[in-house]
C-alpha cells in the first residue's frame, strides 16, 4: 500500500456485491465466469464496517447489488446501516423473491430506490434469456408492490440482438409499471456477455433501429419518465469513460470484500486486489497499486497520452482492453484511433440471426 495521496477525489458511490448467488442465469451477467461461493461472502459485521467506513470517506450512495441482493438474509440490516451512517441506498434486484412482507421491512429499514430488472416485454423471451420458468409473472408482482409501497423505480433492459427489436415496448412497460426512469442498456461485453457474444451482439441495423425508436418515443415521456439509453461500446468511435474513469467515482467490493475499481477488474490478473479484510476503505482508495496503476491520464499509452479526449473518456475500459487485445494497459480498441480498433470491426455480426446458443450461468452456492 502506498502512501495516501489526499488529492485525490473520495469516491461518489459504493458498489455494494453483496453475493454472486442469483435464481436467474442471465446470459449477460455481468458476473466473472468464477463465482463467489456463498461460504466466502464478507459477513453482516464485515458489510457494516465498509458502509461506515464509505461514508466516512464521503460516499454519498451505496448501491446493493449481486447476484442477487435478496438473497441475503441480512439486507434489511445492510439497509438500515447505511441510512444510520447517511448513505442513499439503492437496491438492484431481479425482483423474483421480493413478497410484501420483505418490501415493507426494506422500505421501514430506510431503502430510498429500487431498480428493477427485465430481460424482455414477453414472458417467453424473458424467461429464455435470463434461464428461469416464472420470472416474468414475479416480476411484474413486484413492480406492482413497489408502486404500492411508494418507492422511487427504475425498471432496467440489457438489451441486444435478441430483444432489440423490443425497445418501444420495454418503455411503454416501464410507464404502466410507474417507474420514474427506465434504462435501456446494450449489453456490455466482459463476463458471461463476452462469452455469449455471437448470440447478442446486434446489427448496425437493428442498433440504428433501437435508437430510432427511442428517441421518437423520448418527448412523449418529457417531465414523466426519465429515458436513459446506453448504446453498445462495439459501433462507437470513442469509447465511454468505463465507471467516470479507473479509481475516479466508484468502489466496488466483491462478495468476499475485494475492493475493485470496477466489477469486471478481476479479470486482470496482473493486478492484486486488496481486502476490506485487511485494509480501511480510505488506505484501498487513496494507497493501493489497484486503484492507482490506470487512475488519472501518466499511465496511458499513445495515442492516449497526446489526445484531446483523454480527460473525457479516461481512455475507456481497462477490461475491455484486456479482452480484446490482452493487455489491459491498451488502448480501448472501440476508439477508432487505436491501432488495433479492427479487433472490434471483426466482431460485428454481418447478419441478424439468433447466433449460437446461449451458455447459461451457472450459480454457486
Ligand atoms: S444479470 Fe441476471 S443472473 Fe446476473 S445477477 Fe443480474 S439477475 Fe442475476
Ligand atoms: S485515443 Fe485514447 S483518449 Fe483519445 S479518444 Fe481514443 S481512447 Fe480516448
Amino acid at each position: 500500500m502506498n502512501a495516501v495521496t489526499q488529492a485525490i477525489a473520495p469516491p461518489m458511490g459504493l458498489l455494494a456485491e453483496l453475493t454472486h448467488r442469483c435464481p436467474l442465469s442471465c446470459v449477460y451477467c455481468s458476473n466473472p465466469l468464477e463465482m463467489e461461493r456463498a461460504a466466502a461472502e464478507l459477513d453482516t459485521e464485515g458489510w457494516k464496517r465498509v458502509l461506515t467506513e464509505a461514508a466516512d470517506l464521503g460516499v454519498l450512495q451505496v448501491h446493493f447489488s449481486g447476484g442477487e441482493p435478496m438473497a441475503r438474509r441480512d439486507l434489511e440490516e445492510l439497509v438500515r446501516h447505511a441510512r444510520e451512517v447517511d448513505l442513499y441506498s439503492n437496491l438492484i434486484t431481479s425482483g423474483v423473491t421480493m413478497t410484501e412482507a420483505r418490501l415493507a421491512k426494506l422500505v421501514e429499514a430506510g431503502l430510498d430506490h429500487i431498480q428493477l430488472s427485465f430481460q424482455d416485454v414477453e414472458a417467453e423471451s424473458a424467461e429464455r434469456i435470463g434461464g428461469m420458468k416464472g420470472a416474468q409473472a414475479r416480476k411484474l408482482a413486484c413492480a406492482r408492490m413497489i408502486r404500492e409501497a411508494d418507492v422511487a423505480l427504475t425498471i432496467n433492459f440489457v438489451v441486444h440482438r435478441q430483444n432489440v427489436q423490443h425497445v418501444g415496448a420495454m418503455i411503454a412497460l416501464a410507464h404502466e409499471l410507474g417507474a420514474r426512469r427506465v434504462e435501456i442498456a446494450h449489453t456490455q461485453y466482459y463476463g458471461w456477455g463476452l462469452l455469449n457474444r455471437d448470440a447478442l451482439l446486434p446489427s448496425r441495423a437493428q442498433l440504428d433501429e433501437s435508437t430510432r425508436v427511442v428517441e421518437a418515443l423520448r418527448p412523449g415521456y418529457e417531465g414523466r419518465m426519465a429515458i436513459d439509453y446506453i448504446t453498445p461500446d462495439y459501433y462507437a468511435s470513442e469509447p465511454k469513460p468505463c465507471m467516470g474513469g479507473w479509481g475516479r467515482r466508484f468502489i466496488n467490493i466483491s462478495p468476499a470484500g475485494r475492493a475493485l475499481p470496477c466489477h469486471a477488474a478481476e479479470t486482470i490478473k496482473t493486478l492484486s486486489f486488496p481486502s476490506v479484510k485487511d485494509f480501511s476503505l480510505a488506505e484501498i482508495w487513496y494507497g493501493a497499486e489497484a486503484f492507482n496503476r490506470f487512475r488519472g491520464t501518466d499511465w496511458m499509452p499513445e495515442p492516449c497520452r497526446g489526445c484531446a479526449f483523454k480527460e473525457q473518456d479516461w481512455g475507456g475500459c481497462r477490461c475491455q482492453a484486456l479482452a480484446l487485445m490482452g493487455d489491459a494497459a491498451a488502448t480501448d480498441p472501440v476508439c477508432s484511433r487505436s491501432p488495433f480498433h479492427d479487433k472490434v470491426l471483426e466482431a460485428l455480426p454481418v447478419g441478424e440471426g439468433v447466433g449460437p446458443e446461449f451458455v447459461y450461468r451457472k450459480n454457486p452456492r
